[in-house]
């Protein structure tokens, strides 16, 4: 599955992607299709599906911490920003390696659509 996944293989450096952050676990690039005026994608090195079949709360937290260290070089820590791991179809989740959304620099709605 990893060989095919669009993440791992930008991990890889296969598929070129803008690199925001880079952990000893974790990657952070640009979203190809943002939805705000940051909006950065925080991933993990290894491949975990979807946050079902993640079983690390480390690694599951550590996404957070890169996305919190992001936001502050971003400018957009203390205006606000959103945290968003879409899981599974109703989430609307279509890259099936787990990912955390970044997303600020404008006023956000809420509830989400
Ligand atoms: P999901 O919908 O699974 O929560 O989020 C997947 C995200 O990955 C989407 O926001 C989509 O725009 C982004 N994405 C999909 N393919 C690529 C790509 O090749 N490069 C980058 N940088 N982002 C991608
Ligand atoms: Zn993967």
């Amino acid at each position: 599955m990893a060989d095919q996944c669009l993440f791992c293989r930008i991990v890889r450096r296969e598929i070129p992607a803008t690199l925001v952050a880079e952990t000893a676990d974790c990657v952070a690039f640009r979203d190809i299709n943002p939805q705000a005026p940051v909006h950065v994608v925080v991933i993990p090195r290894k491949h975990v599906a979807s946050l079902n079949e993640a079983d690390d709360p480390q690694l599951v937290g550590r996404l957070a911490v890169v996305a919190a260290e992001i936001a502050g070089r971003e400018g957009i820590a203390s205006s606000g920003y959103r945290t968003v791991i879409n899981t599974n179809a109703d989430a609307g989740q279509t890259v099936f390696h787990i990912h955390l959304h970044l997303l600020g620099g404008r006023r956000l709605g809420w509830p989400p659509g």
